[in-house]
């Protein structure tokens, strides 16, 4: 698995946080004000890339490849990896999960982030499901006997995209910038250049356009921009009077 240049050494101790993403920019565009926020409190996070977007209008897949390892530092990841698989022809196979599995008993990530299981482009729901069949076959003994088993204890759904309730919102508003900053180091796809734009809106519509996003998540739980997520579980509260958000 191709490994990015400021994790020559690939990975020592097991990663706090994993997301796992159909598409180098993805996470950037979801979940990378949480990654930043979790990294900033002391948490080493790392993005698992399932493609590197070979099926794009614009640039190639090393050029992808080396601006999501940009980003990634702009997010303060500690890991970055890209599995190269196919892009748009992402399948859910036997080899797909075990590959994937092998991956997490090497990272061992404690929480892992996947994109929401339903939504228009067929890679973002096929790399939710096998993220999640994945993180059960990594817990199985007898999988292998190279690695040693490990179950992600929790499994966050990253749903921006996705027109349903979160369960749960995460402030970013001191995230937003930089991530914004991620984004923008994918040229290729975010500059102001001819090819495709009349795919691809120009700079200024997409800060404008992920800013009310991130605005419209973070009124709802009373901050200047948000990250939202479900997950499958109910959500345990220990202290009813502490809950921070004021209801409408
Ligand atoms: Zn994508």
């Amino acid at each position: 698995m191709w490994e990015p240049n400021f994790t020559s050494a690939g990975i020592d101790r097991p990663l706090d946080i994993l997301a796992i993403a159909a598409h180098p920019d993805d996470v950037e565009q979801t979940c990378g004000g949480t990654l930043i926020r979790m990294a900033e409190a002391g948490y080493r996070t790392g993005v698992l890339d399932l493609t590197a977007g070979d099926m794009g209008t614009r640039g190639t897949p090393q050029l992808r490849i080396e601006e999501s390892e940009q980003a990634g530092r702009e997010m303060l990841l500690a890991w970055r990896g890209n599995m190269r698989w196919p892009d748009a022809r992402l399948e859910n196979t036997l080899t797909a999960r075990m590959t994937l599995a092998g991956e997490l008993r090497i990272l061992r990530p404690r929480t892992v982030i996947l994109p929401y299981w339903a939504g228009r482009h067929p890679d973002h729901y096929r790399a939710s499901e096998i993220g999640s069949e994945a993180c059960f076959l990594a817990g199985l003994a007898k999988l292998d006997d190279q690695t040693e088993p490990h179950r992600p204890f929790k499994i966050l759904y990253s749903s921006l995209y996705a027109n349903v309730t979160p369960s749960f919102v995460v402030d970013i508003s001191s995230q937003f910038d930089r991530r914004m900053a991620a984004l923008l180091t994918y040229k290729s796809q975010y500059g102001d250049v001819a090819e495709g734009s009349d795919l691809f809106p120009p700079q200024t519509e997409i800060r404008e356009r992920l800013s009310a996003i991130a605005r419209f998540y973070g009124n709802l739980i009373g901050v200047k921009y948000g990250e939202p997520f479900v997950v499958k579980e109910a959500m345990r509260v220990d202290d009813i009077v502490a809950m921070p958000v004021r209801s409408i």
